[in-house]
């Protein structure tokens, strides 16, 4: 029997001729028409001008936060229950992460902390370089309270929508709510390029910008000359070809995660206690991971049903854990009213590949029924 991941990458055929007609052509490295074309395509996807496809999602971040102007001394707001990399490259440019917690309503940046946050800065002159929003696990955080506070206050945001390729808020495409967006390709995400990123924006100069920083930051002469300190940031076209492939059946692949989480949520029926994460109506899910809490009340913990599920070689996993009880954040300052310590002891993301395979789903819903309180 084959291990049932929680998102592995899903090859579907498409991949497979865009990648060997790009070798075919000739255009390995480093440019060439698919990474032209991917970037159109990608532009399109976020709703937004231009995107630059990098070789990370962390490197679209890194580059945001250089054209945002953050540098040593400053601090940042990031969201506390995100993955790491929505924080490491904070320090990349010398500035130093400042955690805050999440709503209950999104699992996202909470707007209210975030109000009290930028106030009390305020109030000492201490305003932040920027502010990192994140749309957790496919769904987009709550921008229209978001964005009013930190547009009042001319703090620039950058929207990690690594995890949120295709979702929207209020119509808007995740990507195209801060100054900049990221996005991953990393194997484990909506569409993945075996590794890569893009930073979008609608900023033309911004992207020009990146662009630049990307490769090395050559100014236009024969002997290379530099003027600024430079990255190899750059996506090959070879996969940037792969990543078209993994683009055509984009939709196909949205609806079979909402297909795996409407299944779930039926089975979760019936199972007082056991709840899937909450969505608001005002945005739509790309479905990324589908994610529950297990009330502390019903006496199972989510690790038990982890354990029960690996028995059966099924990946379950806890959710991120919050970056202010990491060890290498011990230091950094955080806003937190207790919702993403919460959230992470009864929290559990399921297996959700959109190429998993309606016996596998079966599978995993049969595990989980018996391990389920009230079952
Ligand atoms: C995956 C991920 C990233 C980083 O993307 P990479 O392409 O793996 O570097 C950043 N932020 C979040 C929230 C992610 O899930």
């Amino acid at each position: 029997m084959t291990r049932i991941f929680l998102s592995p990458p899903d090859v579907r055929g498409a991949e497979r001729e865009m990648l060997l007609a790009a070798l075919d052509s000739g255009w390995v490295a480093p440019a060439g028409p698919d990474l032209d074309a991917f970037e159109m395509e990608l532009a399109t996807l976020a709703g937004v001008g231009h995107a630059v496809a990098l070789s990370s999602g962390t490197a679209a971040l890194h580059l945001a936060l250089l054209l945002a102007g953050v540098g040593p001394g400053d601090d940042v707001l990031v969201p506390s229950l995100t993955f790491a990399a929505s924080a490491f490259p904070v320090t990349y440019v010398g500035a130093r992460p400042c955690f805050v917690d999440s709503e209950p309503a999104t699992w996202n940046l909470s707007p209210q902390l975030l109000a009290d946050e930028l106030q009390e800065r305020r109030a000492r002159n201490a305003l932040p370089a920027a502010v990192v929003v994140v749309d957790l696990y496919g769904q987009c955080a709550d921008y229209d309270a978001l964005l009013p506070l930190c547009e009042e206050l001319d703090v620039p945001v950058i929207e990690d929508a690594a995890e949120a390729l295709g979702a929207t808020w209020q119509g808007h495409r995740a990507g195209s709510f801060g100054r900049t967006g990221v996005l991953s390709f990393n194997g484990n995400k909506l569409i993945t390029t075996s590794g890569g990123g893009a930073l979008v924006t609608d900023d033309a100069v911004a992207a020009e910008r990146a662009r630049y920083l990307a490769t090395q930051a050559r100014q236009p002469a024969v002997h290379y000359e530099h003027t600024d300190i430079g990255f190899n940031y750059r996506l090959s076209n070879l996969l940037a070809a792969f990543g078209r492939g993994q683009l055509v059946e984009l939709d196909a692949r949205i609806a079979r995660r909402h297909e795996i989480r409407e299944a779930y949520g039926k089975a979760l029926d019936g199972h007082d206690g056991v709840e899937l994460a909450p969505l608001d109506a005002r945005g739509t899910t790309n479905a990324w991971l589908t994610c529950i809490t297990i009330d502390a009340a019903t006496g199972v913990t989510p690790e038990q049903v982890r354990l029960h599920l690996e028995q059966s070689d099924i990946e379950s996993r806890p959710l991120w854990k919050p970056m202010h009880a990491q060890p290498v954040f011990a230091d950094s300052p955080a806003c937190l009213d207790g919702t993403a310590d919460r959230l992470f002891a009864t929290g559990l993301c399921l297996p959700s590949g959109s190429g998993m395979t309606d016996d596998q789903l079966e599978l995993v819903l049969t595990r989980l029924a018996e391990v389920l309180p009230g079952a």
